[in-house]
């Protein structure tokens, strides 16, 4: 007799230090689902057909991360509301012939800094660090959060004035560079959501924009504190947090689409972080 075992995977470039396969292991063990999950180091030129194969090839659904969010949720022939205000996609459902895009990325952080860190988001100055896939699928939560005021600042002004005009329908929200004068707001949260640090590299991310009374988020997460936690920590932030809390939580929600049962997201991030 042949038991066939459900496949999933991530699919990024690059893609290695992905700690998804272990996460959703955990999870399948804690909630007794046959299923099997891979690691797929995909370039983007390649991202299309290797989607399409996978899918021929009987996957039942995909996570997509750096820096295919944005391009992916072209393949899809529907998307969840979530998924089409973002632009990005990180969650592939596999129905057949049918591909279902979500975006689960809005909904972890919101978990990880409301229910898990206890951060108030309301009326509060946000900075976002980055304007690539992942901060298109954080923006709305947080403004529908009802923040003072949210500022995105990145490396190429032209994507963050981008996002500003795409999302200023849902609240305050402004764009600028990394360079300019971010000393007149007092922000109360500081996200970093560049991809920088996974290539080592360190922007000029703005040193007044950080108080004492500022909490700092690496969306990045290591083994070791990543660049953005250490400058935040160094630049005295009053709490400096790793993306390990938002990765548990948006997995879970994608665990949830494709098996239809929500995983204990605590339990598993303590088991991750003494193992990492
Ligand atoms: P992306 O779409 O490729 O966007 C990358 C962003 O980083 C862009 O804003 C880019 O600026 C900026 N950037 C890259 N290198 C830079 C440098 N050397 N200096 C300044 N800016 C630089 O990537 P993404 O999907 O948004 O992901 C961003 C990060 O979030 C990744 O590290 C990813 O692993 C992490 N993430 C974590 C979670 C989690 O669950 N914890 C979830 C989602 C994403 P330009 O526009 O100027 O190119």
């Amino acid at each position: 007799m042949v038991i066939s075992v459900d496949r999933y995977g991530v699919m990024g470039y690059p893609v290695s230090h992905s700690r998804s396969p272990v996460i959703h292991r955990l999870f399948a063990l804690q909630t007794a689902q046959n299923m099997q999950y891979e690691l797929l180091q995909v370039p983007p030129e390649k991202l299309e057909s290797a989607v399409r194969q996978f899918q021929r090839t009987g996957g039942k659904g995909l996570n997509v991360t750096v820096p295919h969010k944005s391009e992916v949720a072209r393949l899809a022939d529907t998307l969840s509301d979530r998924a089409r205000s973002a632009g990005a996609v990180n969650t592939l459902v596999f129905d057949n012939d049918a591909i279902f895009g979500d975006n689960t990325d809005g909904v972890g952080l919101m978990r990880d800094l409301q229910q898990n860190l206890g951060i108030q988001l309301e009326g509060i100055n946000i900075l976002i660090l980055g304007a690539g896939g992942a901060t298109r699928g954080i923006v709305q939560p947080l403004l529908a959060a009802n923040p003072a005021s949210l500022t995105i600042a990145n490396r190429t002004l032209s994507r963050a004035k981008g996002l500003a005009d795409h999302f200023g329908a849902y609240g305050p929200v402004t764009a600028c560079r990394f360079e300019d004068d971010l000393s007149k707001t007092e922000f109360q949260l500081i996200i970093n959501a560049t991809s920088a640090g996974l290539k080592g590299e360190m922007p000029p991310y703005p040193e007044e924009a950080i108080t004492a009374s500022t909490q700092c988020y690496d969306l990045s997460y290591g083994l070791n504190p990543t660049p953005f936690s250490q400058w935040a920590a160094t630049h005295g932030a009053a709490r400096s947090v790793m993306g390990w809390g938002m990765l548990v939580e948006q997995a879970a929600e994608s665990f949830n689409l494709w098996r239809g049962t929500r995983p204990d997201t605590a339990a598993v991030l303590k088991q991750l972080i003494i193992t990492a």
